[in-house]
Order: structure tokens, then C-alpha cells, then sequence
């Protein structure tokens, strides 16, 4: 994968006064300044590697050279005394890189000392000493302890010798009771962390969470609530803009300005849901009027007009109109609104 910053630079200020200057190393895998040369090492593609040396005095570009790469966790770099050390784990080898005009020159390289035993997976730490002597250190302490010794040993040797100064081993070293203690904080950790995704997510993206916040015994249509000091009854969930519909059914007149009608009101989400409403007041559906609230009636009128004597040969003098009209009544104990407040 190539690094997504790689057009991006980093400044060198040189202690001696000389003027500062940019690198093109930004998001490359290592960077080394040494006395005569910063070296960078980048991915170039999954199989290489390009390894780069800068002259540290001007910033020019001294010596570059694509190296091989096995196995992603099969390689590791280090540099002591201005050259460049490959650890190639797959291979069982060490390369010396030294910068020069003609590019980097692979100047030596030694066969790991057979002691030395490098698990495949294990990824490692390694640091190359004057000598050249090089220290590889497990650094994956789970496969460390997996593997026993040949996972869990840390080696130092002498290159041109090929000489094992040192190993330690183990080198990682917990009781069970700390293995079991630092594997509980690992999950502790986790848990923490996917609770606290989980809250952004939830925050970020509503919709995946409707069914949480909708049809819950706290949530849902037909519950009174106290909200904003007034009884509320929850309406509606707009799962996708993540707000509730509250009603306010239209309040009994108490006598003083203007009756007030029923109100709807929207609001956030996440908001709303941070704080606690629940109430011991319940609407209850009207049993006066069964919940209609207002509802039709049909009013029959019916008027007699006395006609003038004689027009018909005196037969009929009153006419009979019936009239029908249908008008709305409202429920007086709940107002029209079919719930009242108990
Ligand atoms: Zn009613």
C-alpha cells in the first residue's frame, strides 16, 4: 500500500547554521538521520521496499534501490554508522546498505548464527550496534510466550564473528495471575472503546439504532411524559431525522387569556433521550366521549310556514319543512381531544 501522505515533505534544520531544507519522507515507513545521511525507507508495493539516502547537508538525493521484501512481517531495518541494515527474517540473512554515488551498494552480508532462532509470524524489534552487532527482540509478547524458546528469546551477536554475545530468555516473563490481570485490562480497554464507537455511531448514524428508541416501554406512542414542565403525550419517532413528535392536547381554560389548542412539537433525539420524563399522570382516553373527542351530530330542524288563505282551495294552510345539518359537537370533559390528564 502506498503511503497516503507521500507527496507531503518534512523540514531538516541543520545545527551548523547551513539553511534548512524539505524531504520528500512524510508517511514513509522509517526515517533514520545519521551523521552524513537521512535515510527513509517507504512501501513501495507489498514485495519491495524503497530504501532512500539524503545527504544531510543539502537535502539532495545521494542513493535509492528497491529491495525485496518476503513477507510483510519477514523485514526490518535499522542503521548505525551511516549504512543501512536489512534484517531479511525469511532468509536467514542480514544485508549491509551503503550509500554511494552510484546508488546504495550491498556492501556485506552475513548468515544468521543458527542459535539464532527467529519464529516466522513473530515480529520483532531489531537494532544494529557498532561492530556491526545486532540485537533482535521479540516484540509480539503473545507469540513470544506461544512459542517458547525459539519465540521468546531476545539474541545479540556479532556479526563478523557470527558470535551469540548474549540472549536473554525468557524474555518476556509473567505469572499467570499477571497474564490473567493485564488480559482482563485488554478487555476492559476494549469494551470501553466499542462502547464509546457504539455512542458516536448512535450519535452519527440514528438510523442503525432506530429499533432502540422507538416500541421500548420508555419510548413509545401513547406515553405520557413530563417535559419541558408540561405533560406531553409521545406521538411519533422520525427514525431518520432521529427526533420524537410530543402532543400537547389542548388545555382545559382556566379562565385567564386565551384558551390554549393542542400543540406538536419535535424534538432531538439525542437530546431528549438524555434525561428522564417519566411521570405518575397518565392520559387516559376520555370515557365521556370514548376518545372521539368531538364528534358529528345531525340536528333536525323543522319549520311550518302558514300559507295564505286560500291560494290552495282551502285544503292545506300549513306547509311542514324538516331540515337536517350535521354539526360538530366537542366532548366537554376532554375538550375535543378524546385523552384527559388523571
Ligand atoms: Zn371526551
Amino acid at each position: 500500500m502506498a503511503p497516503i501522505f507521500q507527496k507531503k515533505q518534512i523540514s531538516i534544520f541543520p545545527l551548523n547554521n547551513a539553511p534548512s531544507y524539505n524531504l520528500p519522507i512524510h508517511g514513509q515507513r522509517n526515517v533514520f538521520v545519521d551523521s552524513s545521511f537521512v535515510f527513509s525507507v517507504g512501501d513501495s508495493t507489498d514485495s519491495y521496499v524503497i530504501i532512500s539516502a539524503f545527504d544531510i547537508r543539502n537535502g539532495e538525493l545521494v542513493s535509492r534501490k528497491a529491495i525485496r521484501r518476503f513477507t510483510p512481517k519477514g523485514q526490518n531495518i535499522d542503521v548505525v554508522d551511516n549504512k543501512l541494515y536489512i534484517l531479511q527474517a525469511d532468509q536467514q540473512k542480514i544485508m549491509e546498505e551503503t550509500p554511494g554515488k552510484n546508488g546504495f551498494e550491498t556492501t556485506r552480508a552475513w548468515n544468521l548464527n543458527p542459535e539464532v532462532a527467529i519464529v516466522k509470524d513473530q515480529s520483532r524489534d531489531f537494532f544494529a550496534m557498532k561492530g556491526p552487532s545486532f540485537f533482535i527482540v521479540p516484540s509480539d509478547m503473545k507469540q513470544a510466550e506461544a512459542n517458547g524458546v525459539a519465540g521468546n528469546t531476545a539474541w545479540n551477536f556479532h556479526a563478523l564473528s557470527n558470535k551469540v554475545n548474549f540472549k536473554v530468555y525468557p524474555f518476556y516473563n509473567r505469572s499467570p495471575e499477571e497474564i490473567a490481570r493485564q488480559e482482563k485490562q485488554a478487555r476492559d480497554r476494549k469494551a470501553y472503546i466499542d462502547r464509546k464507537n457504539a455512542e458516536r455511531d448512535s450519535i452519527e448514524h440514528p438510523e442503525r439504532y432506530c429499533y432502540k428508541f422507538w416500541n421500548t416501554p420508555k419510548w413509545k406512542r401513547g406515553l405520557t411524559i413530563y417535559w419541558a414542565h408540561a405533560y406531553y403525550i409521545m406521538a411519533e419517532y422520525d427514525c431518520k431525522a432521529d427526533k420524537y413528535k410530543l402532543w400537547r392536547p389542548r388545555q382545559p381554560y382556566n379562565g385567564n387569556g386565551a384558551e390554549m389548542p393542542a400543540q406538536y412539537v419535535m424534538v432531538s433525539g439525542t437530546e431528549f433521550r438524555a434525561e428522564d420524563y417519566s411521570t405518575k399522570k397518565r392520559y387516559y382516553t376520555c370515557t365521556e366521549c370514548g376518545g372521539d373527542g368531538t364528534y358529528d351530530v345531525t340536528v333536525y330542524t323543522t319549520t311550518i310556514k302558514d300559507l295564505p288563505w286560500g291560494y290552495f282551495s282551502g285544503i292545506e294552510t300549513k306547509k311542514f319543512t324538516t331540515t337536517s345539518q350535521t354539526i360538530k359537537n366537542i366532548c366537554k370533559v376532554c375538550k375535543g381531544n378524546g385523552v384527559a390528564l388523571k
